[in-house]
């Protein structure tokens, strides 16, 4: 091990939205973080309109809100509805998301159901990846995270001090190593992490093409007892074709392939000229065993993969991040209680598994066969109900997240409500620091003591428009409920809460 290298705190794998994220929130804590980037240029059409669009669930979006990120990622956005007064102001209905293709609607979701929520940036929202990551580099860029392209990390050892790098035939030198570096993760393979799941029935198909005769086919989404297929005029096909997984990455996607498998779904006589840009992905559902060994961890994609049905992979991986970095921070500065950064893969694993699940359910829906096309009528009927609406927009917008922290108080273990205090502050502006939050609507002296006792932890009194019948709240920096007091806060509890989540002061 050469001596004379940089050490950095942290040395992160791979700069897509994950990584980037990460890297933001372990420089907002004041680490040094080195993120090296396999490819050398991070624009590519797939990371743009039409297949580079990615949801955004309520937990993203209040991340992002936390971090003061928001208005920058969703500009493109707001800029498009305005000045196309938004597509879907103009539909009767608006769709609030949908379960392998079948559209619940914002009119039959029932919010009553969620009394912690206050109106907010919450919801669910859409950007291009290649946008999401500019804003993301940039962000990181001017924090002093240093990314490296063009240096795709091949392998690593580990010591009890450190981790040594080795990546486009350079040597880097990190304190502790996290592989962000997507489904093919380096980082997972060669620390031997175990992975695993479920594997693929299906290939689908994203592609642009050219055709001869594209009035052959109906545009929507269309099941058919081979397949499912998505048309989008003038020029936009998805398809799903159970194949067991075969034909993805293992053949060149031609326009001849994508012609006969178009005509095998769809069962139109359709000529496929050309070919604009096309992809291919599978339904494989596996997971990392664990996320972490000794000083080598993994968060988003490299972690878990499933198939992009639903679009959840993106914010699992955020929300990995926004979970991670304050834990290992407080780690590696030596103040961490014990416990926190095991807290990491016990609150986030179960969340991975269960999406693993939402996507195979959503598979098992679009397999062609007739048991399949009976469980799309019951989801069909259901899912227009008030419950069956709430159910899945809870679900899909990730409303339902609740993290098993023990506590009392219903708002425990979920994301912080974004009270509005009296000054006209929001609860998300406290949190740019990545610090903890005791928000104390009473303003009693006990707590602002008891806030004091720990490090981290920024003390705001005040007032808010509308409590939700609290009298005080203690905030982890990613923004989730350590403890709730109600009219007569019970200040032995929110001890217990601080001295969890928090170093001695
Ligand atoms: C068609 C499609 C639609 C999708 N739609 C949605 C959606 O609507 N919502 C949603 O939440 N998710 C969606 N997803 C999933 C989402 O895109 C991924 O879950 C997300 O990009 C994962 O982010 P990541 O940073 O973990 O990995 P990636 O985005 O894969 O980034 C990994 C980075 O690591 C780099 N890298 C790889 N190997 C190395 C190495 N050895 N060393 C250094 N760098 C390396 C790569 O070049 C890349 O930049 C979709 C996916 C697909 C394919």
């Amino acid at each position: 091990m050469n001596d004379f290298l940089m050490i950095h705190d942290v040395v992160i794998a791979g700069a897509g939205p994950v990584g980037l994220f990460l890297a933001c929130e372990l420089r907002l804590a004041g680490l040094s973080v080195l993120v090296l980037e396999q490819a050398e240029d991070p624009y590519s059409p797939l990371k743009r309109l039409p297949f580079g669009m990615r949801g955004l669930s309520a937990p993203t979006i209040e991340a992002f809100h936390r971090r003061g990120l928001l208005d920058d990622i969703l500009a493109p956005q707001r800029e498009k509805d305005q000045s196309t007064s938004a597509h879907w102001m103009q539909q009767s209905r608006r769709a609030g998301g949908h379960f392998a293709g079948i559209q619940f609607f914002h009119d039959t979701i029932d919010t009553s159901k969620w009394p912690y929520r206050l109106p907010g940036p919450a919801g669910s929202m859409a950007v291009e990846m290649e946008h999401l990551e500019f804003v993301l580099a940039a962000r990181a860029g001017a924090m002093g995270v240093e990314i490296r392209r063009g240096l795709g990390v091949d392998g690593f050892e580990q010591s009890g001090q450190g981790v040594t790098v080795r990546a486009g035939g350079e040597i880097f030198r990190g304190r502790w190593l996290i592989g962000c570096d997507g489904g093919r993760s380096t980082v997972r393979r060669a620390g031997g992490f175990e992975f695993v799941g479920t594997d693929p029935e299906f290939t689908g198909y994203s592609a642009q093409v050219e055709m001869a005769d594209s009035e052959k086919l109906v545009p929507g989404r269309h099941y058919t007892p081979t397949g499912m297929y998505t048309y989008q005029k003038p020029d936009t096909i998805a398809m799903v074709d159970f194949d067991g997984g075969a034909f993805h990455r293992t053949q060149p996607i031609t326009p001849e392939h994508v012609q006969s498998v178009l005509r095998h779904i769809s069962g139109a006589d359709v000529t496929v000229t050309g070919l604009e840009l096309a992809t291919t992905w599978t339904d494989r559902a596996y997971q990392a065993t664990a996320y972490r060994k000794g000083r080598v961890l993994l968060a988003g994609d490299a972690a878990h993969i499933h198939s992009p049905l639903g679009g959840q992979g993106l914010n699992l991986g955020l929300g990995d991040a926004m979970n991670l970095g304050w834990k290992l921070a407080a780690t590696i500065r030596g103040d961490a209680p014990d416990g926190l950064l095991d807290s990491y893969i016990c609150e986030r694993h179960p969340v991975g598994a269960e999406i693993l699940d939402w996507s195979r359910a959503q598979v098992a829906l679009m397999r062609p066969s007739r048991s399949s096309r009976a469980l799309e009528t019951i989801i069909r009927d259901l899912i227009d109900t008030r419950d069956g609406a709430t159910y899945f927009a809870e679900r899909v917008w990730g409303v339902s997240l609740r993290y098993d922290l023990g506590g009392s108080h219903p708002l425990v273990g979920r994301s912080a409500p974004d009270f509005e205090l009296a000054n006209g502050t929001k609860l998300g502006d406290h949190l740019r620091e990545g610090k903890g939050l005791l928000l104390d609507f009473d303003a009693g002296a006990p707590l602002q003591a008891l806030a004091g006792r720990w490090k981290g932890i920024t003390y705001v009194a005040g007032d808010a428009r509308d409590r939700l019948g609290l009298s005080a709240l203690l905030v982890r920096p990613d923004g989730f409920v350590a403890w709730a007091g109600e009219a007569v806060p019970d200040n032995e509890e929110a001890a217990q809460a601080a001295s969890r989540w928090f170093g001695k002061a």
